[in-house]
């Protein structure tokens, strides 16, 4: 069966038409730039990729055209053939800790979660919206960011505030990243044949976090009330004192809503180097001598070091460590640099093992006393994935 695999932003959406249980993917691509001047869209099929500018004034507009494009593009010769539409929602609160399916009484429940992510789930919404309107019999799923790390105790998902905070506004961590570290714990635990692993899932990519799973339960996740928190990240802090928010707000005259702005897309890599949020800039400008890229690079790194650590004690001691997303999946120097940040532990890379990129491996040597695989992440197809399941259940 075919299933679409939707993620819209607020400007954007891509898709991914996924033959399963195949696995295959048929067609993907992306539209951009939806209500604003410039518009256009992607498609890549068989091979061949097409770029179109159009007038995309709303989601609507781009869905219709999705669908005839689908169709004129041979890609499926009816709409009766997608048999499902799986749509990526960033935030379901403490609510939904699945997938669910997509009616407008759901919407409702999940535009309840639209303060805790105004900027993404208003447009994950919307885009269902326009689904519901080009495909009304189709079924819409709703895979959520958040609810793999529905299963974290209130030990960790709580913060050491007043306990009003949470009562009162909700605040406590949630986690992201939910369905890459769902999708990468589904695919080691299958490898292992076994569903008690004890996992640490290090998803690095321009985001980035880290997951403490044991035996398919969240137990602690880097990312918190929202995803600024926990590693450093391409453009994000993590983890820093809310304290320099006031004395920065003095200091500079800048607003609370400016200086969070900062936090999430001035500061990480880029905010520390100088020079790019992308870690292949700041390898190479770190390899051409640039003190700041090399402080930013080693950063990075302890950061990551330093919460594989907390969350192997955490865990009582992991079974395997995974390496995902654009840097884990890509950059052997970064792999190296925190795996030999956590000798400690007993874990060593092997450097023959870890020349290569974008695919499942070992990454460790065999006397490292935790494996250390690349696992390539894939969140499209665990939509697809779910939007089947759930398909096949209501059918
Ligand atoms: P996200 O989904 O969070 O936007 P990705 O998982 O696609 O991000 O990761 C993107 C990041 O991966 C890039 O910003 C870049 O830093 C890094 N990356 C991609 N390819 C490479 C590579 N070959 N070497 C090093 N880093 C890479």
């Amino acid at each position: 069966m075919k299933i679409l695999a939707v993620n819209a932003g607020s400007s954007s959406l891509k898709f991914t038409l996924i033959e399963l249980p195949e696995k295959n993917v048929v067609a993907s691509g992306l539209f951009e730039k939806i209500g604003i001047s410039g518009s256009c869209y992607t498609i890549k099929y068989n091979g061949e990729k097409i770029k179109k500018e159009v007038n995309l004034v709303d989601h609507s507009v781009a869905v219709r055209i999705l669908m005839e494009e689908l169709i004129n593009m041979g890609i499926i010769s009816s709409l009766d053939e997608i048999e499902g539409v799986g749509h990526r929602m960033v935030h379901g609160g403490q609510e939904f800790t699945e997938s669910v399916v997509l009616t407008e009484d759901v919407l409702d429940r999940v535009a309840k979660y639209n303060e805790l992510a105004p900027l993404h789930n208003p447009a994950n919404i919307m885009g269902v919206k326009a689904f519901m309107k080009a495909l009304p019999n189709t079924i819409q799923v709703g895979v959520f960011d958040t609810a793999f790390h529905t299963t974290m105790k209130e030990a960790e998902y709580l913060y050491p505030v007043p306990y009003e905070w949470y009562e009162k506004y909700g605040v406590r961590k949630y986690g992201f990243h939910g369905t890459s570290h769902r999708f990468i714990n589904k695919t080691i635990s299958e490898y292992f044949g076994r569903n008690d692993l004890k996992v640490i899932s290090c998803h690095i990519g321009n985001g980035g976090s880290i997951t403490a799973i044991d035996s398919g339960k969240v137990v602690d996740t880097s990312m918190g009330f929202t995803p600024l928190a926990g590693i450093m990240m391409g453009t994000r802090s993590g983890d820093i004192d809310a304290s320099m928010l006031s004395y920065l707000a003095g200091k500079t005259g800048k607003s609370l809503e400016e200086l969070t702005n900062d936090l999430n897309k001035k500061s990480g890599l880029l905010g520390v180097s100088g020079v790019s949020s992308d870690s292949r800039d700041v390898e190479m400008a770190a390899d051409e001598g640039n003190e700041r890229a090399i402080l930013a690079q080693e950063m990075y790194a302890k950061k990551i070091a330093n919460y594989i650590a907390m969350y192997n004690n955490l865990l009582g001691g992991a079974d395997v460590i995974t390496l995902t997303a654009g840097v884990g999946e890509n950059s052997k120097t970064m792999r190296k640099s925190i795996i030999e940040k956590i000798a400690s532990l007993g874990v060593k890379i092997d450097d023959e093992r870890n020349d290569f990129r974008g695919e499942f491996r070992l990454i460790s040597t065999d006397d490292s006393k935790i494996p250390v695989y690349v696992v390539p992440t894939d969140e499209e197809l665990m939509i697809a994935m779910d939007t089947m399941e759930l398909k096949n259940k209501n059918n």
